[in-house]
């Protein structure tokens, strides 16, 4: 192999959806750079840190220039890592991995993928931000959100997860955040707070693209913008819904190519095209997106 080809790629299981080969394949493309992005499907089992550590190998030796992980990988790997960027460290899970003075250091890209791709949006930035469900994603979202000095709630069917997501956070945050049950009745009472609403459940998702996060029979909070995490298919039924409500709404695209941007940049030392990476990101959208349900 060519001494400065790019070897790139993306841990997690399991990969036969991502877009990010397509969208990382376009940047190399643009910049007439030699690489490649591979998919390292890696089941999580007893053996799976054999396989981890074996791949991270080949980034230390210089094999590989830099990966990304995923689910359900993202906190495993941190045992295999000799540091992490201080927001990869607070949010306790990593999206990219580099190697720097020869030591492999994590960073979590996703947090301001989503920070940067929200500053493009006309958002209220007194106004509270809900956030909807507690999983790995929220945790970038409400880190970038109490950085940002947003007030937060954050509703969850599972109330333990919320409490400790809000705990790790709360020693940044300007005022507490608050913990809400994921009922209709608990956001019925706090929707004429809201400014932001930023779903980070998979509802919505392919293949069940009939699902929403907002309760069917309760208006969407009338002075929010809404930001969906879901970018398969970029038009949800909560971007719908929000749409038809005639508030400013957006999809996970933008974030899905911030945080590819900003991986890429860390990899390459070029300035990433983000155009040409979100045009790939739509393309790859829309050929795998089969079925619509609504418009
Ligand atoms: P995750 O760690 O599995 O978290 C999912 C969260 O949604 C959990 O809190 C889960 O609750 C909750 N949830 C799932 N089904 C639910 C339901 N039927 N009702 C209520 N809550 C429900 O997944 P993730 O990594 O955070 O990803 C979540 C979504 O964000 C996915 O669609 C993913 O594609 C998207 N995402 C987008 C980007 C982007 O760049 N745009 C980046 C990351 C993720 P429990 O904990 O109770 O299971």
């Amino acid at each position: 192999m060519a001494k400065n080809f790019i070897n790139l790629g993306l841990i997690g299981w399991p990969l036969d959806h991502s877009l990010s080969p397509r969208i990382h394949q376009a940047a190399l493309r643009e910049l007439n750079l030699g690489g490649q992005y591979c998919l390292y499907a890696i089941e999580p089992n007893n053996i799976q840190d054999i396989a981890i550590e074996n791949l991270l190998d080949h980034i230390a030796n210089g094999e590989i220039t830099g990966l990304n992980v995923t689910l359900p990988h993202k906190q495993i790997v941190l045992p295999f890592l000799a540091s992490l960027t201080p927001s990869a460290a607070r949010i306790g899970a990593v999206n990219t991995i580099f190697l720097e003075d020869g030591l492999l250091i994590g960073d979590n890209t996703d947090a301001a993928g989503f920070k940067n791709d929200l500053l493009q949006l006309p958002v209220e930035k007194n106004a509270p931000a809900l956030v909807l469900g507690a999983g790995g994603a929220a945790r970038a979202v409400v880190f970038s959100l109490v950085d940002l000095g947003y007030p937060v709630y954050i509703a969850a069917r599972n109330p333990e997860k919320a409490e400790r997501l809000a705990s790790s956070f709360n020693n940044i945050a300007n005022t507490p955040i608050q913990v809400l049950p994921f009922k209709e009745q608990s956001l019925a009472k706090i929707s004429h707070e809201i400014g932001l609403l930023v779903n980070t459940t998979p509802l919505g998702m392919t293949p069940r693209l009939e699902t929403c996060p907002w309760p069917e029979y309760l208006p969407l909070p009338a002075h929010a913008c809404v930001y969906d995490l879901v970018y398969n298919p970029v038009d949800t039924l909560l971007i719908h819904r929000a749409r038809q409500a005639g508030l400013p709404s957006c999809s996970g695209l933008g974030m899905l190519v911030e945080q590819a941007a900003l991986a890429f940049e860390r990899w390459t030392n070029h300035v990433a095209p983000r155009d040409v990476m979100k045009q790939a990101a739509q393309l790859a959208c829309k050929t795998q997106t089969s079925q619509r349900i609504y418009k």
